[in-house]
């Protein structure tokens, strides 16, 4: 049995997370050339870890976590609230 020692915490708020759910789409397609539409990577989002009020307010619909794609970033934040790097979290699309 191999233990998880890596405390979860909320992709919102940092408090500790106490449900881990799936992201609105688990995958998102970046291009690295933007002189090349042809040419993508497909990044692999992982779970998200959410409090039980933040897990309350996702499953009422009242929060909508997006996701930041820079690379200073690249995690889950509420979508129009700036992220860490200056651009807003933008909504995951199914
Ligand atoms: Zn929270
Ligand atoms: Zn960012």
């Amino acid at each position: 049995m191999i233990e998880n020692v890596v405390t979860r915490r909320c992709v919102i708020c940092g408090h500790d997370g106490v449900m881990t759910v799936d992201p609105p789409r688990r995958t998102l397609a970046r291009g690295t050339d933007p002189s090349d539409s042809s040419y993508s990577v497909t990044v692999v989002l992982p779970d998200m870890e959410l409090c039980g009020d933040h897990y309350h307010d996702f499953r009422s619909k009242e929060l909508v976590i997006g996701w930041c794609d820079d690379e200073k970033c690249r995690h889950f934040g509420v979508v129009g609230a700036p992220s860490p790097c200056g651009k807003e979290y933008l909504a995951l699309k199914r």
